[in-house]
């Protein structure tokens, strides 16, 4: 049998290699053909830890044919691969984080300008993990007014889900180390405890995945995003999704709030 990747794990943004439940064991997905209809435009995807953001993303950018913009990755991809190093802003970047420093917001912002040059973003795209801040929010929707004609502003949809219910899925989460199957032995068990149904192993957990660092985890989420969320909604550009419901409902409410957000910007 071959081993593959989670799809999600290119979404994960700045978190490597944490995501959240799947429903994609064993299996490869059959991915409809993208609605071109529509242009969601700029959609920035708010999720505390184990709201399944990940996937939601994957979805939106499965439906859409837009792309995912995820700072993470940008960086990862200038750390790792030296074709993206040959601008000065890549190569300043991949200096500090070779040096164990963080990329500060102005150097952070022109890479994400640079980015969104590419043409695959003109219907729009899915932000991840940008911005995080009030600074960075300010800064794109200037960037965005001054840099394209008729581009829609960002509109920001938060996923929302009960306290309980996040930690079920965090502290529930089991992982194949051959197929690398993601189970949760509350909502998406295993056959036989413990086993992963594809070819037998042993499941493992996260040393990380507990109730502690999930409840500190949340707080600092909270407090990351609250003045970005309030920027967003004292513009008019923000909703709510509720996240305590199964993948295909928490995405066609997430689809909801956008055609809403985008209809009311035409009224
Ligand atoms: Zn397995």
């Amino acid at each position: 049998m071959t081993a593959s990747l989670p799809r999600v794990a290119g979404f994960a943004g700045a978190e490597v290699g944490r995501h959240d439940t799947l429903t994609t064991n064993c299996t490869s997905d059959t991915t409809a053909p993208a609605d071109l209809s529509f242009s969601p435009g700029p959609v920035l995807l708010l999720g505390a830890p184990g709201v399944g953001k990940g996937t939601q993303a994957q979805l939106l950018v499965a439906k859409h044919g837009i792309p995912q913009i995820s700072t993470g990755d940008i960086l990862r991809a200038i750390r790792n691969d030296p074709s993206k190093v040959q601008t000065p802003e890549g190569s300043e970047a991949k200096r500090l984080m070779d040096q164990g420093l963080l990329v500060p917001d102005d150097l952070v912002n022109k890479l994400v300008s640079k980015r969104l040059t590419e043409p695959d973003t003109a219907r729009g795209f899915i932000l991840d993990g940008f911005p995080r801040t009030l600074p960075q929010a300010e800064w794109l929707d200037r960037h965005l007014v001054s840099n394209s004609n008729g581009t829609l502003p960002v509109v920001a949809i938060s996923i929302v889900a009960a306290y309980d219910q996040l930690a079920r899925r965090i502290t529930g989460r089991r992982t194949c180390p051959v197929c690398r199957s993601i189970y949760n032995i509350y909502t998406n068990p295993p056959k036989v405890d413990g086993i992963c149904d594809c070819e037998g192993a042993a499941l493992t957990q996260r040393s990380d995945d507990t109730e502690s660092v999930f409840t500190e985890r949340l707080k600092t989420f909270e407090e990351q995003t609250a003045p970005v969320v309030a920027h967003y909604r004292a513009l008019g550009r923000f909703e709510e999704a509720d996240g305590d419901q199964d993948v295909d409902a928490v995405n066609a409410a997430i689809e909801k709030a956008l055609v809403h957000l985008r209809n009311g910007q035409l009224g």
